[in-house]
C-alpha cells in the first residue's frame, strides 16, 4: 500500500535560478503515480505498479558523465575516459540554461537523503521535470520524516531535466545528453536523458568521492544482507551479475541491493532507500521477493504489457535492460535501519560468458585483491549495440564508471579492511557452464543460491578443494544442493581441449587488462592472477 505522507510545507526554487515555476513539493508517491498517468507519461499495470518509458535512453550513458575539474577535484580525481573533465565556467553556463528551461514550468521537487548511518547522512534536494522521475527519487533515496523536513537543509542538489537538449558545440558536452557532477557547488546536473539510473548513480559517484576523501569510509558497488546469526554478507559485481537477485534471499534480511559504505567503526550501511532490479525474464518462481515487490509504489521501466495490462517480462522489444524501482520495504525480510556489522563473507559475482571460471571458488587475500582490481565479467550479445559475441569486460572495483578516484585507492582500503575483519572471500560465476555462451547454459539460479547458502552456513569449511590449474582458484569438490560435476567447469565441457583453449584465452585477457595496474601491485597480488 501507499504510505500516507501528507506534507503542507512549500518551497521556492528561485534561489536556484528556477523562476516562476509551479513547484510540486514532496508529493506522495500515490499522487505522482496518478499525475504520471494523467499526463500520459505512464500507465498502471495489473499489479498496480506504474509503468513508464524512459525515452531514447534505456541505460546509463557513461561517455556523457563528466566531473567539473577545479580546485576541489583537480589533484584527486583519476581523470580519463571514465572521469571526463568539464570546465567550471561551461558548467555555470549550462546550469543557467537548464534552470531557465525549467523556469515557468511545472516541476517536482523533493527532499531526501542518502546513507542510512546518521553519521554519514547526505541530504539531497531533487528537482525533476517529470513526476515519475521524482517518484523514482522517492523510491531510491531515503525518506525523511515530517520533522526532518521542517528544517531540511540540502548538502547536494540534483537538477534533472530529461527534456532539455544540450548543444554540444556551445555547451561543451559530447552530445545532447549529460550527467555532470560539480563537487564545489555540490550539484548533479542531468539533462537530455530520462533514464532514472543516472539520478541514483550520480549520487553514488558523488559519495564514491566524498566518503573515502573526507570520511575514511570505503564506498562499494555491492549488495548486502544479514543472516539470522547477525552475520553480514556482501556481494560485489558488475551490472547483471546478480547483486540484486542474490541479495533478495528470504532467509536473510536485506540491507541493500547496490551501494554500501564500510566505515572505520566496522559497520556497513546502505546509501539508498530502495532497490532497482532488472526484470528481464522475471518469474514468480525464481525470484518471488522481487516479483511481489512490483505493486503500487513501484515503477517499471521500458517493459511491454499485454492487452490485459500484464507485464511481459520476456519481451525485450524496447531494451533487455527493463527495470523496476521500489522502496526497500517492498521486500518482506529487511534489516532496519539498513546497516550491518563487518562482513564475514564477501562474494565477487561474475557472469563469465566463456564458461571458464568455476561456479564458486575460495580466494586467498592475494587473489581477492587481484580479482577486485580486475573486476571481470562478460558482456553478452544483445545488451549493448555492436556486441555480437561475448566479450570480456574488466571494470576495476566492480564499478569503475562510478569511481572518481584511482582504483588502487579503493582496493587498498578494501584489502586492509578484509584482513582486519578476517573475511572469507568467494568468487562466484553466475554466468555460463557446460560451454561458452551459445553452447553452454547460464548457471541455474537454484544452484548459485545453494552454493552461496553453503558458503554462508560454513558448509564449505570441511569439504575437499581442487585447485584450478590455470587460475589457481580453490574449487570445492562437493556442495549441498549442487551436482558435484557442476563444480569443476572443465568437467562440464564435452570438449576438454576446447575448455583449455578458452581458459587460456580468458587468462590472457586478464593479464592484458592487469598490465596497467602492475606498477601498483605487490607480489602477493601478482600471484593472485592466472598462471603464465
Ligand atoms: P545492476 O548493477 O545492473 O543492478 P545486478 O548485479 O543487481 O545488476 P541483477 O539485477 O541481479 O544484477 O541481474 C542478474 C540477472 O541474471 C537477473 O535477471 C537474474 O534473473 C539472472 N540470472 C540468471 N541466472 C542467474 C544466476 N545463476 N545467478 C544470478 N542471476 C542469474
Ligand atoms: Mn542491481
Amino acid at each position: 500500500m501507499f504510505a500516507n505522507t501528507q506534507i503542507t510545507k512549500t518551497i521556492s526554487l528561485e534561489n536556484y535560478g528556477i523562476k516562476d515555476a509551479t513547484v510540486h513539493y514532496q508529493l506522495s508517491p500515490k499522487k505522482l503515480h496518478r499525475l504520471t498517468i494523467e499526463k500520459r507519461q505512464g500507465v498502471e499495470v495489473l499489479s498496480g505498479a506504474l509503468a513508464v518509458n524512459t525515452g531514447k535512453f534505456t541505460g546509463r550513458s557513461p561517455k556523457d558523465r563528466f566531473i567539473v575539474k577545479d580546485e576541489v577535484t583537480r589533484d584527486k580525481v583519476w581523470w580519463g575516459d571514465i572521469n571526463i573533465p568539464f570546465d567550471p565556467e561551461k558548467f555555470d553556463r549550462l546550469y543557467d540554461k537548464v534552470t531557465e528551461y525549467l523556469s515557468g514550468k511545472e516541476v517536482y521537487a523533493r527532499d531526501a537523503y542518502a546513507c542510512a548511518d546518521p553519521k554519514y547522512r547526505l541530504n539531497i534536494r531533487v528537482v525533476n521535470e517529470y513526476p515519475w522521475s521524482n517518484m523514482f527519487a522517492n523510491n531510491m533515496f531515503l525518506r525523511p520524516d515530517k520533522d526532518e523536513l521542517e528544517n531540511f537543509k540540502e548538502d547536494w542538489l540534483i537538477v534533472n531535466a530529461p527534456g532539455f537538449m544540450a548543444d554540444p558545440e556551445v555547451d561543451g558536452t559530447r552530445q545532447e545528453n549529460f550527467a555532470i557532477l560539480n563537487f564545489s557547488k555540490k550539484i548533479a546536473l542531468i539533462g537530455g536523458t530520462g533514464y532514472t539510473g543516472e539520478i541514483k548513480k550520480g549520487i553514488f559517484s558523488a559519495l564514491n568521492f566524498i566518503l573515502p576523501v573526507y570520511k575514511e569510509t570505503l564506498p562499494m558497488h555491492c549488495s548486502a544482507n544479514v543472516g539470522e546469526d547477525g552475520e553480514t554478507a556482501i556481494f560485489f559485481g558488475l551490472s547483471g551479475t546478480g547483486k540484486t537477485t542474490l541479495s533478495a534471499d528470504p532467509s536473510r534480511k536485506l540491507i541493500g541491493d547496490d551501494e554500501h559504505g564500510w566505515t572505520k567503526e566496522n559497520t556497513i550501511f546502505n546509501f539508498e532507500g530502495g532497490c532497482y532490479a532488472k526484470v528481464i525474464n522475471l518469474t514468480k518462481e525464481n525470484e518471488p521477493d522481487i516479483f511481489h515487490a512490483i505493486k503500487p509504489g513501484a515503477i517499471l521501466e521500458n517493459v511491454i504489457l499485454n492487452d490485459e495490462g500484464d507485464v511481459q517480462f520476456e519481451n525485450t522489444t524496447i531494451t533487455p535492460n527493463t527495470r523496476v524501482s521500489y522502496p526497500i520495504d517492498h521486500i518482506k525480510n529487511i534489516q532496519k535501519p539498513s546497516m550491518g556489522k563487518n562482513p564475514k563473507n564477501i562474494f565477487f559475482l561474475t557472469a563469465d560468458a566463456f564458461g571458464v571460471l568455476p561456479p564458486i571458488s575460495k580466494l586467498t587475500p592475494g587473489q581477492a585483491a587481484y580479482h577486485f582490481i580486475s573486476g571481470y565479467t562478460a558482456k553478452v550479445a544483445g545488451t549493448e549495440a555492436g556486441i555480437n559475441e561475448p566479450q570480456p569486460s574488466f571494470s576495476a572495483c566492480f564499478g569503475a564508471p562510478f569511481m572518481p578516484l584511482h582504483p588502487t585507492e579503493y582496493a587498498e582500503m578494501l584489502s586492509a579492511k578484509m584482513k582486519a575483519a578476517n573475511v572469507n572471500v568467494w568468487l562466484v560465476n553466475t554466468g555460463w557452464t557446460g560451454g561458452a555462451y551459445g553452447t553452454g547454459n547460464r548457471m541455474k539460479l537454484k544452484y548459485t543460491r545453494a552454493m552461496i547458502t553453503a558458503a554462508l552456513d560454513g558448509k564449505l569449511d570441511d569439504v575437499d578443494f581442487t585447485t584450478h590449474e590455470l587460475f589457481g582458484l580453490s574449487m570445492p569438490e562437493s556442495c549441498e544442493g549442487v551436482p558435484s560435476e557442476v563444480l569443476n567447469p572443465r568437467d562440464t565441457w564435452k570438449d576438454k581441449e576446447a575448455y583449455d583453449n578458452k581458459a587460456k584465452e580468458l587468462a590472457e585477457s586478464f593479464k592484458r587488462n592487469f598490465e596497467k595496474f602492475e606498477e601498483y601491485a605487490n607480489d602477493e597480488i601478482m600471484t593472485g592472477g592466472p598462471k603464465a
